[in-house]
């Protein structure tokens, strides 16, 4: 076990490293972040930084040495660098899960070994070998290069066998496969949180929302269509993460279709499409991949709310942070790297980006503490309880004069004075308390899979 006070490292200084090192900071550990790039949201929240090449050997040794253990926020650092930092200092999940996920080809080949079904593709080196794939799984298909793709970036549509020049062109000719176009009822993705002792923690599949292969919004739970396949693909995850004798978060992405749960793609990371569980999970995904990477025992991955919504901020979209957070159900959390530029347009900035999430406006939280009452889910309708409770003492705060409308800046809130406005025509819930109403209720299963 790797107690509190030691010094994790991390490969990677973007979003997912800064919000693993707030994370590990809530547990009192120290961050300290290896990466290249200039500019690093990470940095801003770590206790080091290493700014440096991953294959520079001189600084991989001088971090190994300065650190407790390793792990990393991106699937594209070099296998080699993490299989010398291995050598000298745990790395978790290790150099495996990295070389699997980094090429689209073995990702496929492994999942399949394990029972999982991927669109039918074909690894491609050349043209005519593109030619030959595309008139064995047909035509629409999408040609992917094996290495460095990511939101839809190192892709190429292939509507019909006459594209083919053209696609092999517009992804600079690597090495690459080509997979049938699935037609889905929506995209989900499976987040598990594995310890060191195989123990395992999954969250609620969240249904995403790409937006030109960007991800736009993520929510949960999915809605029943999509919820139906969660199970199936649960089981694959814990295939996959067991398989591979994982420590960590790892993230496998679905589509929903008629056949069944289709794989996409896997990350052996905390995942964008997970960030809603900060707020919205009785433990984020940030929180339990420190946890696991540090041997301590996981944290519980169910949703704080009856609903939660992740929506990602692109472009100029960050300026709007005021109305944003007049809802005083949203958080927001802004990844500190640089301003967007006026007039940027329509171009995406992944770099920023909002949670919205659980409900407090106060006739949605007596409806979803109804509800998880009847659903037998008492530990959640205990919790909406209690914010109702909180909510009504505001009130009675403010008729005896006592409350005041909070400073900007004050827990990231304009004003509070949002959170607690009744809606029109609310009066005080006088209903049997649903602790003790439905007591006798046998407690159903809290976890798909
Ligand atoms: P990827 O980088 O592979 O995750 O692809 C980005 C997005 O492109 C996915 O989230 C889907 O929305 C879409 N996409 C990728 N592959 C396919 C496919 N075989 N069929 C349909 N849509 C796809």
């Amino acid at each position: 076990m790797i107690a509190p006070g030691a010094t994790i490292g991390i490969l990677g200084g973007g979003q997912l490293g800064r919000m693993l090192a707030l994370a590990a900071a809530n547990m009192g550990y120290r961050v300290h972040i290896f990466a290249p790039e200039e500019e690093l949201p990470a940095g801003d929240v770590a206790a080091h930084v290493t700014r440096a090449a991953y294959d520079d050997n001189a600084a991989l040794d001088a971090f190994a040495s300065a650190v407790d253990v390793v792990t990393y926020e991106f699937e594209n650092v070099p296998v080699a660098a993490v299989e010398r930092l291995e050598r000298r200092v745990p790395v978790r999940p290790g150099a495996r899960a990295l070389d699997v996920a980094q090429d689209r080809l073995a990702e496929k080949t492994f999942i399949t070994g394990l029972g999982g079904t991927p669109a039918p593709f074909r690894a491609v080196a050349g043209e005519a070998e593109l030619i030959a794939a595309l008139a064995a799984i047909g035509t629409p298909a999408v040609l992917k290069t094996r290495r460095m793709g990511y939101d839809g970036k190192g892709q190429a549509r292939i509507a019909t066998p006459g594209d083919a020049a053209a696609a092999w062109a517009a992804i600079g000719g690597a090495p690459a496969i080509v997979e049938a176009h699935v037609t889905f009822a929506g995209e989900f993705s499976v987040i598990l949180a594995r310890g060191h002792d195989g123990a395992t923690m999954v969250y609620d599949v969240p249904h995403n929302i790409h937006v030109g292969g960007i991800l736009d919004r993520s929510e949960v739970p999915a809605p029943p269509a999509i919820a139906a396949h969660g199970t199936a693909a649960v089981v694959l995850a814990r295939r996959a993460a067991q398989a591979l004798d994982y420590v960590g978060v790892l993230t496998l992405e679905f589509f929903a279709t008629d056949a069944g749960p289709v794989f996409n793609e896997m990350a052996p990371r905390v995942h964008n499409s997970g960030h809603w569980t900060i707020e919205g999970a009785r433990v984020s995904q940030f929180e339990n991949h420190i946890r696991a990477v540090c041997g301590l025992p996981l944290g519980p991955t169910t949703l704080t709310a009856a609903a939660v919504t992740m929506t990602n901020l692109l472009g100029e979209a960050v300026h709007d942070w005021a109305a944003l957070l007049a809802d005083p159900s949203a958080h927001l959390h802004l990844y500190g790297k640089s301003e967007v530029k006026p007039g940027r347009g329509p171009e995406p900035n992944p770099t920023t980006g909002v949670e919205g999430a659980m409900a407090t406006n106060r006739d949605t939280l007596e409806r979803q503490m109804r509800e998880a009452a009847a659903a037998g889910k008492f530990e959640l309708a205990a919790k909406l309880r209690d914010d109702l409770r909180a909510l009504a003492e505001v009130d009675a705060a403010r008729a005896a004069g006592g409350l005041h409308r909070q400073q900007p800046g004050a827990m990231g809130l304009g004003t509070s004075r949002q959170a607690v406005e009744p809606p029109p025509g609310w009066t005080p819930p006088k209903r049997p308390d649903p602790m003790t109403a439905n007591r006798s209720k046998p407690r159903g299963p809290r976890r798909p899979g």
